[in-house]
């Protein structure tokens, strides 16, 4: 059966697009950090409030069921901090138990989410905008320091230990979309994927060179594997490849 390709683009395009959305969702920090904090989500609980954050993680909980880890790759602004920082970052994080560290921080976190909710009697109330002042998050310079020193350590995690090393090693959200792409795949029901053809490859490697999460894509390629857990969908490898050995597909398992 032949399977849907995308159209062929402008390489630059849509990587353009990409990046300038994560500049945008890095400038719009000021307003939204408090809808996607891992912190507020648990100060929210502790009140037996929902927050904009738990909706939020629900929400791409849900799209990580179609899409894996595109919001990583487009949308987050912990994501984009790291990216608009990579040219400074030389070395990438090595496949190992490292990569696992993620997923026992978000055990973690939802064991004090819900044990927060179970402490505070259960949901009192949803409040999208809790914390905000107006639907701001930075309200004020205390808030703005914090903010500045969470980021700060988010993009010397990555300086330290290779590009997107938070996306790699310690961020929650990572794991609650690597957990729905699971799910997918034991059902297998049609979603955004990359496919590669092998026998277009030249070696050449520039998609495992502009792969911001620092993947070996060629080797990815050559064993016929385009499915990881830290792919993050960004299509940096497809826009990349001389010959068009990558793309986008939206097919069944
Ligand atoms: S393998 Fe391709 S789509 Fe996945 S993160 Fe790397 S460059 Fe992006
Ligand atoms: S960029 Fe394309 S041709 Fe070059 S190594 Fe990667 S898949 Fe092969």
């Amino acid at each position: 059966m032949t399977e849907p390709q995308e159209p062929q683009r402008s390489v630059s395009s849509r990587q353009n697009i990409r990046k300038w959305l994560l500049v945008i969702s890095f400038l719009l920090i000021p307003v939204t950090i408090f809808y996607i904090s891992p912190v507020i989500i648990m100060m929210g609980a502790a009140e037996g409030i929902v927050t904009g954050g738990i909706l939020l993680f629900i929400l791409i909980f849900f799209l990580s069921l179609f899409v894996a880890r595109l919001w990583c790759g487009w949308l987050c602004p912990m994501g984009a901090c790291q990216e608009i920082g990579s040219p400074v970052m030389k070395h990438t994080v090595a496949d190992g138990w490292r990569n696992w560290i993620k997923y026992g921080v978000m055990a973690l976190w939802i064991i004090v989410i819900a044990y927060s909710f179970y402490g505070a009697g259960g949901i009192h109330a949803v409040d999208p905008f809790y914390g905000t002042v107006n639907g701001i998050s930075i309200s004020s310079l205390d808030i703005l320091m914090i903010v500045v020193i969470i980021f700060s350590g988010i993009f010397a995690i990555a300086y330290f230990t290779g590009r997107r090393g938070f996306c790699h090693i310690l961020c929650p959200q990572a794991g609650i979309m690597v957990a729905g792409r699971k799910i997918r795949n034991i059902f297998g029901w049609p979603a955004l994927q990359l496919n590669a053809d092998a026998a277009l490859c030249i070696d050449c490697k520039k998609c495992s060179k502009e792969c911001p999460m620092g993947l070996d894509v060629n080797g990815m390629v050559r064993k016929g594997e385009m499915e990881k857990a830290d792919c993050i969908l960004c299509a940096s490898c497809a826009d990349t490849c001389p010959k068009g050995a990558i793309t986008y597909a939206w097919r069944n398992k």
